[in-house]
């Protein structure tokens, strides 16, 4: 048998380097063969990776998205008219990627991380891709803090952790951006870095929730990423993925993100242009249009649970206008404090019993002392949990009022009282009870000491504001 030096091993070795390496440099170039709506069809790069980032002619850049055997479908970014059949395409190896990092903190941002608020250039050196492999279930701690919203009827019955994924679903104008806003404002000086993606709104709306967390202190924390309605599909389409990629570089440092989709069904239908001008088979991916419920479902199925937003319940004045009953969070309990669970079990049991009784006794008329009392205090709590935009309540308080509430001290209030009777009580023990609210939220328990407190609390505010209110009707 003939033997095989060494050195002649080498050379072979060698050899397949070169012819390897002579292959890639083939692969790196392509030519668009059909280009048009801001899609192009390249040949010649069949090797290029699914996600990654491609280089064209006046400073267009290309996301690949379709690997066909014999070609590659791309969305393109930029002055995309300027592309031709027969240009250049080439590979960059590298998965598209956005600008990330502290600096793009207070700024408004489009899909790709330029800046749209004319306050100069943002500038970080950090980029992270917009398509990562996310971290394994085994690796990731379960849901152990809560995320507050500062809107009581979230954070009683359908409670959120930091790591929870929330959809908020309703038809239109029943209040969705509302609570995302509202939830975004609530974060200030919790440490939470908030981060606003608007996916295919009007320019004016966009501009409108600016302002709203402007004026309320929210834009120090806050990135908003803005693909308006008036931008190409790709821009609508990346909007979420560059938003979830700079919350990812907050999450990779330890810190805590909290990221707004605002809205999917927006995204969905970018998608679905992508993807017919892409020709992609309209498959449940290309979500068809015909399918209306898809989207929803689909989202409720990848998320940690829903509030459920209603139309009647908005127009019957009840703000957030949450169904209670199929709103629900699979995994936030956990992260209450237990102080906010030992109230809000009793306020879920009253407020259920109640719905199930205010049905009922639309038909009959005489209904007997119990259910009337049932009747009377479910509609003070659902006043009570009645909330107005950016006036979110601290945890402690929202205990303090929910409290009073299940232990019946509104059952005799008249309705258009429940309101002005919360924000005086809350007003009188924090001028008054300090110590009670720093106890609830450092002990976060309703031990036998802190029920006393509350108990004796109420009842010296509740003669208060009865005596205040007599005095009134005798001088009327
Ligand atoms: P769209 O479907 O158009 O995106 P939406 O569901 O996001 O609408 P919002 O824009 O949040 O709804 O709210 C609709 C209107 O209701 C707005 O004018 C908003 O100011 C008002 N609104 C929402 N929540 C409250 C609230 N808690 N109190 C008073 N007004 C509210
Ligand atoms: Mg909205």
């Amino acid at each position: 048998m003939k033997k095989i030096k060494a050195d002649e091993i080498a050379q072979i070795i060698r050899q397949q380097i070169e012819n390897y390496q002579a292959t890639i440099t083939v692969d790196e170039v392509g030519t668009i063969t059909k280009v048009g709506d801001g899609i192009a069809e390249i040949h010649g790069i069949e090797k290029v990776m699914a996600g990654e980032l491609l280089s064209l002619p006046h400073e267009v850049a290309g996301l690949a998205l379709n690997l066909e055997e014999d070609k590659v479908g791309a969305v393109l970014f930029g002055e995309y008219h300027l592309i031709k059949e027969g240009d250049q395409v080439k590979r960059t190896r590298r998965i598209m990627a956005v600008p990330v990092g502290e600096a793009l903190v207070g700024r408004v941002v489009d899909a790709l991380g330029r800046p749209q608020d004319g306050r100069g250039p943002v500038i970080s050196d950090t980029y992270n891709p917009i398509e990562r492999l996310a971290p394994g279930v085994v690796e990731r701690r379960p849901v152990k803090e809560s995320l507050q919203t500062g809107l009581k009827a979230v954070d009683a019955m359908i409670p959120i952790g930091r790591g929870q994924r929330e959809l908020i679903i309703g038809d239109r104008q029943t209040g969705k951006t509302a609570i995302a806003v509202d939830s975004i404002i609530n974060q200030k000086g919790k440490d939470v870095i908030c981060i606003y993606v608007a996916i295919g709104q009007k320019q004016s709306t966009v501009a409108q929730v600016v302002k709203t967390l402007e004026d309320n202190g929210a834009m120090g924390y806050t990135i908003v990423v803005a693909a308006s309605a008036s931008e190409p599909a790709a821009m609508l389409y990346l909007a979420p993925y560059a938003g979830c990629a700079m919350g990812e570089y907050f999450r990779d440092r330890g810190k805590h993100a909290l990221v707004i989709y605002d809205d999917l069904s927006k995204h969905a239908a970018a998608y679905r242009e992508i993807s017919l001008l892409l020709r992609r088979p309209p498959g449940r991916e290309a979500y068809p249009g015909d399918v209306s419920a898809y989207v929803p479902t689909n989202v409720i199925s990848i998320t940690d649970g829903q509030i459920y937003l209603e139309t009647d319940l908005f127009h019957s004045g009840i703000r957030p206008a949450i169904n209670v009953g199929i709103s629900v969070s699979r995994v936030g309990g956990s992260a209450q404090i237990k102080a906010m669970r030992q109230v809000a079990g009793s306020l879920r049991l009253e407020l259920a019993q109640f719905r199930e009784l205010a049905a009922f006794a639309q038909f009959g008329s005489d209904l007997d002392k119990v259910t009337l009392a049932q009747l009377n205090r479910g509609k003070r709590l659902t006043e009570l949990l009645n909330q107005g935009q950016y006036q979110p309540v601290e945890v402690e308080k929202q205990v303090l009022v929910i409290w009073a509430g299940t232990k019946g001290f509104l059952d005799d209030l008249a309705i258009e009282d429940v309101k002005p009777f919360e924000e005086g009580l809350i007003r009188f023990v924090e001028n008054s009870k300090g110590s009670l609210l720093e106890k609830i939220s450092k002990q976060k328990e309703l031990n036998d000491e802190i029920v006393g407190e509350l108990k004796s609390a109420v009842k010296e505010f509740k003669e208060r504001f009865t005596a205040e209110r007599s005095r009134k009707a005798a001088a009327a």
